[in-house]
């Protein structure tokens, strides 16, 4: 990808097999290098006509996937894997650019990009069913998993790369069909990974990609084909999907905003701790659903730590997420910059102090973009938990600090918010892990972890306004999801058993 080409390129769709332009797009939207406001691409506003043609390609492919043997499938993701590990530094570079993290981030995400195919690949033992022999008297019962039809996902800018995928592999694997609409603000990673699943020569319609906004997924959550949505992204949002899609009859999962705090006990090992926090508050500028955005120092633990918790992010350097010595690259865009700004401003206002401020950053000499939307690592002292800065999604590199006397009143702060999404704790202690993991009010607990990140094999969401629906993304509850169980009871009277009466044993 290069952001020098004189006139961007219009994304097409991808339906039935092909690429194809948006016949009803009401328009099109710049996207946007962040590092430096360089148009990359223009990617098509698509109407409702344009999805309803991607379903119709989808529950067409259902009947012929569907009967696709397991092991195939499993084989056809085995051979995903090793054309999206051959664009690995491609899709990174795509992530960097239009996103704005670190190449080094980038390089993570795709790897569990990666990950979570591998672990779709597993399909022919994850979606075995059960058999109970003698249930009754000759008489057997099993549970069976079928797919559950045309699966849509809806998902947001800031992992371009793996969010989506936290749903197509183990989608496609379970023999359904699939319909992506990517983030419009950064719809080219997904560009790549759909060149390689083209060339995979899977039955046409198996996977869909509509690029668009609001008017897409408006279309999706209604649509009668859809059987199954997944959306990530933020909280308002989630719950008009989770709310629409329930109401139209669909099995509906929606990830939504969090607020994550990290607990740092007195016993803590501190130069690891800072590390950890520094990663997590600070990683992918602060635009992570795990991003740990408020400190809660327990005791002694806030002397300790925050000399050194300053030193260390004002080490930071903040640049073009493409040039490897950058640590913190830009936000999404300048409007997500000035809202982030607004944010610290009114914490300012409630009474906080900045001893980090990322307001002020080294002009154009420091080889900035004035175009990029950049904005600094900001730690926010002073905060009690009613502020604003405590309590709301910020969305950027800001961290929080909220100093209390002990794990009761950490535990009590945490639960208190109306997110859940993850939490974390740095500690020696068992006893105080032990407690912290039991009372938590959240979906993702880190020890010692500072972003708690999705490990494909295990189901990963949040708890509270952090998610709505029952079945967290990928691992078993991925399985679930994209599947619908069937049980049969069955006898035969030719075995000389089965005559018995049903379920009364004599
Ligand atoms: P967003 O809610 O603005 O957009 C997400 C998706 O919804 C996009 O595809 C967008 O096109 C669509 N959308 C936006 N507004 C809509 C509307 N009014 N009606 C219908 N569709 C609409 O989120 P974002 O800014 O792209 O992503 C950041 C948010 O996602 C943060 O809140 C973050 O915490 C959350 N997130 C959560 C998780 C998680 O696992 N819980 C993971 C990643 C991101």
């Amino acid at each position: 990808m290069t952001d020098t080409a004189a006139a961007p390129r219009l994304l097409e769709n991808y339906v039935a097999g092909a690429w194809r332009p948006a016949a009803h797009a009401s328009g099109t939207l710049d996207v946007i290098n962040p590092a430096t406001g360089a148009p990359l691409a223009r990617v098509p506003l698509s109407g409702s006509e344009d999805l309803n043609a991607a379903v119709s390609a989808a529950t067409a492919a259902l009947p012929s996937w569907r009967a696709v043997s397991t092991i195939a499938r499993a084989q056809t993701l085995f051979a995903l894997r090793a054309r999206l590990d051959a664009r690995r530094e491609d899709l990174a570079r795509s992530v960097s650019t239009e996103m704005g993290k670190t190449i080094a981030d980038a390089r993570a995400e795709v790897a569990r990009m990666i990950e979570m195919v591998e672990a779709a690949t597993a399909i022919p033992t994850t979606m075995q069913g059960y058999v109970l022999e003698d249930v009754s008297r000759g008489i057997d019962a099993m549970t069976i998993r079928q797919p559950v039809g045309v699966c849509a996902a809806i998902v947001p800018f800031n992992f371009p790369a793996m969010v989506p995928f936290w749903f197509l592999p183990f989608a496609i694997a379970c023999g359904n069909t699939f319909v992506l609409k990517p983030s419009e603000q950064v719809p080219l990673t997904q560009q790549i990974a759909f060149e390689e699943l083209h060339a995979l020569n899977l039955p046409p319609g198996v996977v869909n990609l509509v690029n668009g906004g609001r008017e897409v997924v408006e279309s999706m959550l209604e649509h009668p084909d859809i059987h199954a949505i997944s959306f990530v992204g933020s909280a308002p949002v989630a719950r008009i999907v989770y709310e629409r899609a329930a109401r139209a009859g669909k099995r509906v999962q929606a990830l939504g905003g969090a607020k994550n705090h990290m607990v740092v006990m007195p016993d803590a090992v501190i130069d690891k701790t800072v590390e950890g926090i520094i990663g997590s508050a600070f990683g992918a500028a602060g635009q992570r659903c795990m991003a740990g955005s408020v400190l809660v120092t327990v005791g002694a633990a806030h002397e300790r730590l925050l000399p050194a918790l300053v030193r260390a992010t004002e080490g930071l350097s903040v640049g073009n997420g493409l040039e490897e010595a950058t640590d913190v690259g830009p936000v999404i865009s300048c409007a997500a910059r000035d809202r982030i700004e607004g944010y610290l401003e009114r914490a300012l206002a409630e009474g906080a102090r900045l001893p980090v401020d990322g307001r002020s950053l080294p002009g154009p000499a420091s080889g900035l973009s004035p175009e990029g939307a950049f904005i600094g690592p900001t730690i926010v002292e002073a905060v009690t938990p009613e502020m604003e800065i405590a309590r709301e999604e910020v969305f950027g590199p800001v961290l929080a600090v909220i100093h209390v006397a002990s794990l009761d009143e950490a535990i009590a702060i945490v639960n208190a918010s109306r997110f859940g999404n993850g939490t974390s704790i740095f500690t020696e202690s068992g006893a105080s892990v032990r407690r912290y993991q039991h009372e938590v009010e959240a979906g993702m607990i880190g020890v010692n972890i500072g972003v708690a990140a999705p490990v494909a094999f295990f189901p990963f969401s949040g708890w509270k306004d952090s998610f709505l629906g029952d079945l967290h993304a990928h691992g078993r509850d991925g399985v679930e999801f994209y599947t619908r169980k069937k049980t049969i009871t069955s006898r035969y009277y030719s075995d000389g058993q089965g005559s018995e009466a049903y379920f009364i044993e004599s």
